[in-house]
């Protein structure tokens, strides 16, 4: 366990915020320096690691130790931050107090980064394992997903096939209390607009007002969402 939580140390203490559609600058923004330090602290453990680029500038970093069996477990947890405007602690000292680690990121997600690290150097070390282990430190999961995305759209960059995903097993790290969920919510944006018509205002029933077209729109979301709240939560174990 003191190999993970000096491992945290290092990572939290690497400034990785997620630039949100901005440039990844050196001081602050980006994944990169997280990418070079797990590749350094992998390749010292004898692991390979595979770069693939993900957008401009933004790279996954994929670690593989080959098993007997081709059919992959897969580790894959974020490289990424969120920001840090309005933290009250200094983000990228990590302190350990009362048995947490205090820092950004520390819990999303560079705690499970270092837990899968520290079990895929453990795996590594015990000689060649019964399936195919990988870890998929992956970038931009804060935004826009195009780490993850570049990894499922084009496993064949380091060395997987679709085959490989769609036949694996995969547990991606993120804070949920130490529950396993078992699914996701997913995010669906849309650009909603309505149309009215103008209309002198001594008569304004000859026109059509947008905004009480899109505000009557925006009442039915909201039920909708309620409805959503109200379906069966999926099930551990149900598939
Ligand atoms: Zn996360």
């Amino acid at each position: 366990m003191s190999q993970v939580i000096d491992l945290l140390r290092e990572l939290v203490a690497i400034p990785s915020v997620n630039p949100s559609g901005g440039e990844p600058d050196d001081a602050l923004y980006g994944e990169a320096r997280m990418v070079a330090h797990l590749e350094a602290f992998l390749g010292r453990h004898k692991i390979d690691c595979k770069r693939q680029k993900a957008c401009d500038g933004r790279e996954n970093l994929i670690a593989v130790v080959e098993g007997r069996s081709a059919q992959p477990i897969i580790l894959e947890s974020h490289t990424d931050t969120v920001a840090v405007e309005g933290m009250e602690i200094e983000p990228f000292d990590p302190r350990v107090e009362g048995g947490k680690l205090y820092g950004r990121g520390a819990c999303d997600d560079k705690g499970s980064l270092a837990a899968m690290v520290m079990a895929l150097v453990n795996v590594a070390a015990s000689g060649t394992p019964a399936q195919t282990c990988v870890l998929a430190a992956t970038c931009d999961e804060e935004y826009r997903f195009s780490g993850v995305n570049a990894l499922v759209e084009r496993p064949e960059d380091v060395g997987l096939s679709v085959e490989q995903l769609r036949t694996g097993m995969a547990c991606a790290g993120e804070p949920t209390g130490l529950d396993v969920v078992v699914a996701h919510k997913g995010a669906y944006r849309w650009c909603l607009r309505t149309r009215g018509c103008a209309a002198h205002s001594s008569d304004p029933t000859q026109g059509e007002n947008a905004i009480y077209t899109m505000s009557r729109l925006v009442g039915l979301l909201e039920e909708y969402a309620e409805s959503l709240g109200a379906r069966p939560k999926p099930v551990r174990g149900a598939g």
